[in-house]
């Protein structure tokens, strides 16, 4: 048996940058995958990953901040929403300051990964769980490990929160999120775009070069069937209120959009963090930001702590970090039923908050802190 001051389980963006962010403590990292290698230069749009995170300037600054060396991003500087009526356009923080900005997930998990031996933590890849017991993991090699804390940064499946009898609240948008990368005809001038369909929200994401975007697209039913030109004609018929048109699409992938959030953080010594604690719609792109957010606290706390074993690490966690992420899921929900409805009541609500954000931008300062702040 080898034995950890702390075992995180997920080396996703979460896993990797709470075991970097960690001093002083002997840390497991377990993975069933690979350690991620690096992918594209990101110049050419077809080979671009369809995985992309925008992450506020807030985090990049943390993320900075733990890296030697800066990851490849491509910033933003204002985000144009419009729910394709023409009624309720609007742009949020155009100040020519950019307020976020946008990368592949590998980079993040590549630039974290590589880093990880300068902290001393230990990684166990292609090491799937296989038995949970109270500060005990047993791996698919047979290796049992065994530590204070356990973090499951297992993702929105987590085995581990399952494992430990954590029960989520789940809420099921029936919708699917298709993304892909886009070839534009027009310059994305570093600007995110979203239109809000009756089907769900659209978003063209602005990527390294002035004609690369990312394509999150949510919709009833995704797309799948249509070949590339034809989707990208559905796709162009769509996005007609936004001032961007697309002129070619690489193979796309979808995701089932399920809402869920864990009804505690933590029981017999794990810790849930990033989506294995919350996910959400990704219309605001919000999901790793939130997981960010955890790791910095659960970071502050543990390496503040001489006692691992003692309750009140998670008790303070889980306060500081489990109201605040509901109120997000909330949000996020509010947003895509309020867009996406046909009563006739809810958008004519919404309609009028937007015409009064035009003219009082104090209105939408909420959903711009969501968008682009994170402490
Ligand atoms: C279409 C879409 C667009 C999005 N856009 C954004 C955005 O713009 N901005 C944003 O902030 N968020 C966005 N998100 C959300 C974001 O992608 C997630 O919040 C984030 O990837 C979660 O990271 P994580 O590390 O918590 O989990 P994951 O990325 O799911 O990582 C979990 C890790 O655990 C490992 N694992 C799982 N089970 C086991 C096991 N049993 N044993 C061992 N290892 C295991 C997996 O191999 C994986 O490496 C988006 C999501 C979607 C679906």
């Amino acid at each position: 048996m080898q034995q950890f001051d702390i075992i995180i389980v997920g080396a996703g963006m979460v896993g990797s940058a709470l075991a970097h962010a960690l001093r002083g403590k002997k840390v497991a990292l377990v993975d069933r995958g690979a350690p991620v290698t690096a992918r594209s230069d990101g110049s050419d749009w077809q080979t671009l990953s369809n995985r992309v995170s925008a992450v506020s300037l807030a985090h990049w600054q943390w993320l900075d901040s733990l890296l030697a060396q800066p990851i490849k991003r491509s910033p933003y500087t204002a985000m144009l929403v419009t729910d394709g009526d023409g009624c309720s356009d609007i742009t949020l923080a155009d100040q020519g300051n950019h307020i976020g900005a946008l990368t592949d997930n590998w980079r993040i998990q590549y630039a974290l990964q590589q880093a990880l031996d300068r902290n001393s933590v230990t990684c166990f890849w292609h090491s799937e769980l296989s038995e949970w017991q109270p500060n005990q993991i047993t791996l698919s090699t047979g290796q049992v490990l065994h530590a204070d804390i356990i973090v499951a940064a297992d993702g929105a499946n987590s085995w581990l929160r399952q494992q430990v009898g954590i029960e989520v609240k789940q809420l099921d948008y029936q919708q699917w999120a298709q993304v892909a990368n886009l070839k534009l005809a027009t310059n994305h001038q570093n600007k995110c775009y979203q239109t809000f369909r009756q089907t769900g929200p659209i978003a063209i994401l602005p990527m390294y070069e002035a004609n690369q975007a990312s394509l999150v697209w949510s919709s009833t039913e995704p797309a799948e069937e249509l070949d590339d030109v034809a989707f990208t004609g559905a796709l162009n018929a769509e996005i007609a209120s936004l001032p961007v048109r697309v002129e070619a699409v690489t193979q796309r992938q979808s995701f089932p959009l399920i809402a869920r959030h864990a009804k505690t953080y933590a029981k017999d010594g794990v810790i849930l963090i990033g989506d294995a604690a919350h996910n959400i719609h990704p219309l605001a792109g919000q999901g790793v930001n939130l997981g960010f957010s955890d790791v910095k606290v659960l970071a502050k706390f543990l390496n503040a702590s001489k006692n691992l074993s003692d309750p009140i690490i998670a008790q303070r966690y889980e306060q500081a970090r489990r109201l605040h992420n509901a109120s997000i899921r909330h949000a996020m929900t509010a947003f895509a039923k309020g867009f996406g409805s046909n009563n006739p009541y809810l958008r004519l609500a919404r309609n009028n908050a937007f015409r009064l954000a035009n003219r009082f931008s104090a209105v939408l300062q909420p959903l711009i802190n969501v968008a682009t702040r994170h402490d």
